[in-house]
């Protein structure tokens, strides 16, 4: 058992002065508020909880900042793809491992305790399934492990090339699998996944364009009530295609045709019309927001001020992980909605409110929702993921409150991150992960291979 006592602590209440929190079998087993600081308790200022990347293809961290040339015709997120394709047919399992290691070990130093980890990247080089259909799973297993993150391994179902069963092309031949190798996968990944402490198995059916509606109902049980994440229309060129096939826009078709819940989680769901806005919202699913990849990718905004005014829940994604930080994603997120409306302060919850607040209680929830944890938040009964910040950092000075939230978000981002707790384990210290030099080393090593 662990004793942590924190000046100011940012609970499900809100900010409470004097909280002492118990961690027991990596879960917080109570939260006292008010009381002095005791003996054998190991003290540090502010505390706010973990968050969730609710979306992460962790391979892709490997080609982060080497998409950034001009090609000679418009450069645009399908150009992007090509690189990504170049990119994936050349990693080992080795390789895999080496990159996710190094990647978790980001998140948790710039305040992520959870990851989504959308798992396509599955076969071998000639696209031939691995003697252990898992063996890919098996590597990201590992890295959560070793890094101390919490693992939601939301294995992705890929078919085809585009909307309508078109055949997929060569580029794609690691991710593509028939219903029964994908039902095999699954069992193999719940194996190589159940020996990890508070790790848990949803699907990723890719999107409407590499799996046929007959496909989606036939995979969608295989979830066995875990959570369903989807990608869904990211782009104007798969909006455009979605209606030639189906006369529906990609949210609007599956609003009709899948049993869209609160199981479900949508990544990106960029373009929306007015009405699909309010019915993605009314559905209860998340939308998995990832806006510095939406960003980078030139995808477009969501519509974030229509969806919370109507009542919806986001959460967000680190998606290409080309930049990783809680701080960072939600600070996209506003300054995208701020450049569109020309208004500062759009997704507030109203006069008076802490945007950093508003933002960071959203995704704190949508995140715990997405990746189906029955509670989040420093809690009796969470996992014990918590962040602490450094009151001496700048950005922080003199503040209390929401307006520490802000400062984070808006101002100092991971710089301010003093330790930090993974199911009770302190994996994070003076900002950095026990791991990183280790994990740097490596990853640099699989790089230069890969680039050279
Ligand atoms: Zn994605």
């Amino acid at each position: 058992m662990t004793r942590l006592h924190f000046a100011s602590a940012l609970l499900p209440s809100g900010w409470r002065d004097d909280v002492q929190v118990i961690v027991s079998d990596r879960t917080i087993a109570g939260v006292m508020v008010g009381v002095a600081p005791q003996g054998g308790d190991e003290r540090h200022q502010l505390a706010i909880p973990g968050m969730a990347s609710l979306h992460s293809h962790a391979f892709q961290r490997g080609m982060a900042g080497l998409a950034e040339i001009r090609g000679d015709t418009a450069d645009t997120f399908w150009t992007w793809r090509e690189t990504m394709y170049r990119f994936a047919l050349t990693m080992t399992p080795d390789d895999v491992e080496s990159v996710a290691t190094l990647l978790y070990a980001e998140m948790l130093e710039r305040g992520y305790t959870r990851v989504g980890e959308f798992h396509y990247l599955h076969h071998d080089h000639d696209g031939t399934p691995y003697a252990d259909p898992a063996e890919m799973a098996t590597r990201i297993a590992q890295s959560a492990e070793a890094t101390g993150i919490g693992l939601t391994l939301l294995p992705s179902f890929y078919a085809h090339g585009s909307f309508g069963g078109a055949a997929p092309h060569a580029g794609q031949r690691r991710f593509i699998s028939s219903i029964d190798q994908f039902a095999r996968l699954m069992d193999a990944s719940r194996k190589t996944v159940s020996p990890l402490r508070g790790a848990n198995v949803g699907i990723a059916p890719h999107s409407l364009r590499a799996v046929t509606p007959d496909e989606l109902r036939a995979i969608t049980p295989l979830s066995e009530g875990g959570p369903v994440h989807i990608h869904a229309a990211e782009q104007t060129g798969e909006v455009e295609d979605c209606v030639a096939w189906s006369d529906r826009r990609p949210v609007e078709w599956l609003l009709e045709h899948a049993p869209v819940d609160r199981r479900w989680c949508l990544i990106h769901a960029t373009h929306m019309t007015a009405t699909e806005t309010k019915a993605l919202a009314a559905s209860g699913a998340v939308a998995g927001l990832c806006p510095l990849t939406e960003a980078s990718l030139g995808d477009g905004i969501f519509p974030a001020r229509e969806f919370c005014h109507a009542g919806g829940f986001f959460g967000v994604g680190t998606d290409s992980n080309i930049l990783v930080g809680v701080a960072d994603e939600l600070r996209q997120l506003e300054y995208g909605q701020r450049l569109k409306h020309r208004e500062r302060n759009v997704l507030s919850r109203g006069p008076g409110v802490s945007t950093g607040r508003a933002l960071f209680d959203a995704a704190v929830a949508g995140g715990t929702q997405a990746l189906a944890q029955a509670c989040g938040g420093i809690e009796q009964g969470a996992r014990a993921d918590i962040v602490s910040l450094d009151t001496a950092h700048p950005s922080l000075a003199g503040r209390r409150g929401d307006a520490i939230l802000d400062g984070f978000i808006f101002a100092a981002g991971a710089d301010a991150i003093d330790c930090v707790w993974a199911g009770g384990d302190k994996v994070v210290e003076g900002g950095r992960h026990r791991l990183r030099q280790n994990a740097r080393d490596r990853f640099n090593a699989t790089i230069r291979s890969l680039v050279a």
